[in-house]
């Protein structure tokens, strides 16, 4: 599991972590739930290693990775902007990191035809980016989390760019794949109607603190602060 041990992060005099204390089960689908600004992606990216706490530990499966490289940390992310490369094909996009792990060609085969199937793109392998819809590109880049099959898998709001009716479909699918692939998912999103619907927990941030944690029943039936109760009583 992940563990945040009383987690600080400044961004100059921007208290942007305030004593983060935060346990992960393994296997849980967990949304990170706030406004905007109130420090979900900064909370995210120190997990994948890509921002440096100011302090506190991180600990996963009973080891300190607070110091340690992303690339050793066997965790996926995927962001908000699907951040695809445009001169590649589906495949090569899928292929960049395993490259960079010097996988034998083989297995980045068999992992790339794999997680096209998980993610429904079967004959788009040699498709570029610009010739896919908002959707189909959301799912290589899921794709190109999963492929890694890391432990973790970190997704940044990877919803917000899609429309309403398309959403809904991809917020199925992705907790398909974390059912199927018994995953441990952190999901990010400033939409209660979402987090109500995917999560097995929901941790509401507000302003660099983790207001309060519970299923999505429990967070939406006791609000225990007046914050809790207004951001997620706009769900209907
Ligand atoms: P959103 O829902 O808009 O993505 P968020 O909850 O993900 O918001 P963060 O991106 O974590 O919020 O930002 C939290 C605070 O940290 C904000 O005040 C932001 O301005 C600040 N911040 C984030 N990244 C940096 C950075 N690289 N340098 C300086 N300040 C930053
Ligand atoms: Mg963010």
């Amino acid at each position: 599991y992940i563990e945040f041990k009383n987690i600080n992060k400044f961004y100059g005099d921007n208290h942007v972590l305030k004593g983060i204390n935060l346990k992960i089960e393994k296997g849980q689908f967990v949304t990170l739930l706030g406004p905007s600004g109130c420090g979900k992606s900064t909370l995210l990216r120190s997990l994948a290693g890509l921002e440096a706490v100011t302090d506190g530990q991180i600990i996963l499966d009973g080891e300190d990775i607070t110091t340690k490289e992303p690339k050793d940390r066997n965790i996926g992310m995927v962001f908000q902007q699907y951040s695809l490369f445009p001169n590649m094909t589906v495949e090569e996009n899928l292929a960049f990191g395993l490259k960079l792990k010097k996988l034998p060609q083989e297995e980045i085969h068999e992992r790339i035809s794999k997680a096209i199937k998980i993610v429904e793109l079967e004959g788009k392998e040699k498709a570029y980016p610009s010739n896919l819809s908002g959707g189909q590109q959301q799912r290589v880049a899921l794709a190109r989390g999963i492929v890694m099959q890391p432990k973790v898998l970190l997704l940044d709001e990877p919803l917000s760019a899609i429309d309403a009716k398309l959403r809904k479909s991809l917020q199925l699918s992705i907790r398909e794949i974390h059912d199927k692939l018994g995953l441990t998912t952190i999901f990010v999103t400033h939409d209660q109607d979402e987090a109500m619907v995917m999560s097995d927990v929901i941790h509401l941030f507000h302003d660099g603190v983790i207001e309060q944690s519970g299923t999505p029943v429990e967070v939406y039936t006791r609000p225990v602060t007046s914050f809790a109760a207004s951001f997620i009583g706009n769900y209907n």
